[in-house]
């Protein structure tokens, strides 16, 4: 099984142009004018997200997920 993921930005270099947003398959992405936001429910760990990012702003970190 895949691992799951933690899609973390980095506010310092994120320019909010909403690239990941148009590229994630669930829309686990939102970026607003006031931000980027993660959604962590709809996210399945496929990373296009953080390949997408032009200026590399995107990272992961594993999921812990308390089961
Ligand atoms: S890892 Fe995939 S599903 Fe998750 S936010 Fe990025 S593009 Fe969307
Ligand atoms: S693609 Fe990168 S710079 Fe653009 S909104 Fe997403 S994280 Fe920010």
């Amino acid at each position: 099984m895949p691992e799951k993921i933690k899609v973390i930005v980095n506010e310092d270099r994120c320019y909010l142009c909403g690239g990941c947003a148009g590229v994630c398959p669930t829309l686990a992405i939102e970026v607003h004018s006031s931000g980027w936001e993660f959604l962590q429910d709809k996210c399945i760990s496929c990373r296009i997200c953080i390949s997408a990012c032009p200026v590399g702003a995107l990272s992961a970190e594993p999921l812990e997920v308390s089961e």
